[in-house]
Order: C-alpha cells, then sequence, then structure tokens
C-alpha cells in the first residue's frame, strides 16, 4: 500500500489555471475526500494522480514513486500506476456476467484462471454479490450495478482507489446505504482512497480527513471536526455545514462588545484579548444556526450580554428540527430549533446566541481569526 503526495502541482487548460500550486499528503490506509463546488478541480486532481492528465508542474508521487514530474520529464501511464479508479458513470460490460465483469482486469493482466476464481469469489462474498454472479448489468438494481463496479476496482488490489463521485447516480436512500458500506469496506482493506464530492454530507460522513478545494486552490484539509468546528476562512465555514453558517457584519468596540448596529454582542474575556488588534475595525461575525436557541430554553441568558430580539420570519418545519428565519431589524439569522419548538411565523421571539461556539473571520481576507 501507498500514500499519495503532490507537491506544488498546477495544471493549466491554456490560460485557465484548474488547479493553483496544490500540495497535499494523503496518508497510507486513509480515506480522504476532496471536496469543493462544480468546477474548483477537484475532478482535474484526481485525473492527474491517475495520470490521465498531465500537471502543467510539480510533482506527483505514489509511495515513494515518483509518477509525474514536467520539469524533469517524468510521467507515468496510468495502466503502470497501481490505482483503481471508479467513476460515477461506472461502464459495466453489458453482454459480460457479473463474475466476467469482476475477473475482467485479471483476464487482462493473464492472472491463472484458479487465481482469478479465487479473488472474485472472495470480492463478490465482501459485496454481497455471491448470488448475482451470473447475472448480467441489466439484471440488476442501481446499487447493485454499483457494487459490481467497486468489485472489479477492488479485485485488482491496487495500492490506490480513485473515486469520481461514484454515489451520485443513485437515489437518497442507496446512497446513505452505500456510504456506510464503501467506508467500511475501504477500512476493512486498507487502501488508501482520494474520493471526489461536491456533497459535504458525503465528506463528512466517509472522510478521514477532508481536503475543502474552492477555484482550483485548496482551502483546507483537516478531520470532518476539524473543518466543521475551525474553518480556516469564510469559503470552508459556509460550504461545510446545513443550513450554512450565519455571516454578519460587525465592529469590535472598545468595551469588548461586537456591534451590529441593531444589537450587541459580549465578547467573553479570552476572545476580546485575541481581537485587540481589530478594536474599532469591523470583522466578519459567523455562528452556526445550531448555535442560536429560543430564549425560552437557553441555559446561559444575560441581557444586553448573549441576547437579541428579533421576529420569527419564515419557519421550515423538518420534523425534528426546525429551520428559523428570524428578523432583527434589518438583520436576517438563521436558527436551528427542536421539532417541539413552538415558534410561530410573526412571534416576536428573544433568541440566546453561544458565545462559545462564535467565529471571527478578517473582513479582507476572509480567513478565521477566532
Ligand atoms: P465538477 O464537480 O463539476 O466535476 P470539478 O471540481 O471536478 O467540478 P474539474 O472537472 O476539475 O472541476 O474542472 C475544473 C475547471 O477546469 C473547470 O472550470 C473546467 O471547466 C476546467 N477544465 C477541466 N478540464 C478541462 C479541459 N480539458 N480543458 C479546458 N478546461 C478544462
Amino acid at each position: 500500500m501507498a500514500g499519495v503526495r503532490l507537491v506544488g502541482v498546477w495544471k493549466q487548460f491554456g490560460s485557465f489555471t484548474a488547479v493553483k500550486d496544490l500540495t497535499l499528503e494523503v496518508r497510507d490506509g486513509e480515506f480522504l475526500v476532496l471536496l469543493g463546488p462544480s468546477g474548483c478541480g477537484k475532478t482535474t486532481t484526481l485525473r492527474m494522480i491517475a495520470g490521465l492528465e498531465e500537471p502543467t508542474k510539480g510533482q506527483i508521487y505514489i509511495g515513494d514513486k515518483l509518477v509525474a514530474d514536467p520539469e524533469k520529464g517524468v510521467f507515468v501511464p496510468p495502466k503502470d500506476r497501481d490505482i483503481a479508479m471508479v467513476f460515477q458513470s461506472y461502464a459495466l460490460y453489458p453482454h459480460m456476467t457479473v463474475y466476467e465483469n469482476i475477473a475482467f482486469p485479471l483476464k487482462l493482466r493473464k492472472v491463472p484462471k484458479q487465481e482469478i476464481d479465487k479473488r472474485v469469489r472472495e470480492v463478490a462474498e465482501m459485496l454481497g454479490l455471491t448470488e448475482l454472479l451470473n447475472r448480467k448489468p441489466r439484471e440488476l438494481s442501481g446499487g447493485q450495478r454499483q457494487r459490481v463496479a467497486l468489485g472489479r476496482a477492488i479485485v485488482r488490489r491496487p495500492q490506490v482507489f480513485l473515486m469520481d463521485e461514484p454515489l451520485s447516480n443513485l437515489d437518497a436512500k442507496l446512497r446513505v446505504k452505500m456510504r456506510a458500506e464503501l467506508k467500511k469496506l475501504q477500512k476493512q482493506l486498507g487502501v488508501t482512497t482520494i474520493y471526489v464530492t461536491h456533497d459535504q454530507v458525503e465528506a463528512m460522513t466517509m472522510g478521514d480527513r477532508i481536503a475543502v478545494m474552492n477555484q482550483g486552490v485548496l482551502q483546507q484539509v483537516g478531520t470532518p471536526e476539524e473543518v466543521y468546528e475551525k474553518p480556516a476562512n469564510t469559503f470552508v465555514a459556509g460550504f461545510i455545514g446545513s443550513p450554512p453558517m450565519n455571516f454578519l457584519d460587525a465592529t469590535i468596540t472598545e468595551d469588548g462588545f461586537l456591534d451590529f448596529g441593531e444589537f450587541r454582542l459580549k465578547l467573553l474575556p479570552d476572545q476580546f484579548e485575541v481581537l485587540q488588534d481589530y478594536v474599532g475595525k469591523e470583522v466578519i461575525f459567523g455562528i452556526r444556526p445550531e448555535d442560536i436557541y429560543d430564549a425560552l430554553f437557553a441555559q446561559v441568558k444575560i441581557p444586553g450580554e448573549n441576547m437579541a430580539r428579533g421576529v420569527v420570519d419564515i419557519i421550515e418545519n423538518l420534523g425534528g428540527e426546525k429551520i428559523v428565519h428570524i428578523s432583527i431589524g434589518g438583520l436576517i439569522v438563521t436558527a436551528k430549533f427542536p421539532g417541539e419548538s413552538r415558534v410561530k411565523e410573526g412571534d416576536e421571539i428573544d433568541i440566546v446566541f453561544d458565545m462559545k461556539k462564535i467565529h471571527i473571520f478578517n473582513k479582507k481576507t476572509g480567513k478565521a481569526i477566532l
């Protein structure tokens, strides 16, 4: 097995830069998710690791082996990289049975027949496909087909799996099931996996670590907890979490408050300490909807310090929880209240901000200060 390392990797398509100076280390056996919006360069990155694209600049290593470095004229073709790819559109051979589809990569490599049989059956067992080995792809459900595609990747025992939105063609329920199955399988096999998705829930539930990209630039790499709790900038903060984090402009006052014009919140002493250089300046305040409470149910309520009064604008009832949009003068904040909350549209309510959970970003750079 092997880790994957990218060092200062760039990819230009003509004058367009799809990937900018990407340095990223994927550890041996790790499940790393490349996450970002459409067009951010995730697929291009994966294709460069696979050898389907050549970087314009930089080095790519699989294990200790340098597989791409345009400056040195090194470019190892895909077939010699010992990787297996699973795509969104998993083209199975329609005229072949499940058995033959899974066996195909081994046959290509002239693996002896007996060994092929042993490995195909092993993989089929692992993926719950044993009963389906004689079927043709058209006789399978979407999820079963996807498992065959996975089987075909696994059977080769590659050093690295590269997956590009492999679950996006499945319906929502099946996707959730396959997410868990795929994660379990990866742990069982211990094969380094790089998984591309634009779906933050997939990233949060599957990744050992998440690498967040935007406009060709790596924004942050960290565990799901790290990127959620300590986002490096406003992009990561806004991209991860649903509904997204609230952002409000605020000025830091001399007496240690965040002044929003319509209301004020008192910073905790250690927060104010860190923000000394920003006194009198504007910053971006961020708080997640789940960290804003209905005052009726809040533990720590200090009027004038962690509270505001607003009017309930719109409620989205999700059953288990309610997404409540509240206007405070001209400002709007979104809160996530428990399903049993009885607030109604038009109600005037007091809300409490959990000051331990707030984020402060530099207004110019978007970088996290707190
Ligand atoms: P998606 O989730 O939509 O697949 P992505 O993050 O995977 O997006 P990429 O496919 O890596 O994005 O594309 C990054 C950018 O590079 C896009 O703006 C795309 O249009 C551009 N791009 C990709 N391949 C080429 C190419 N062969 N020629 C020119 N531009 C390209």
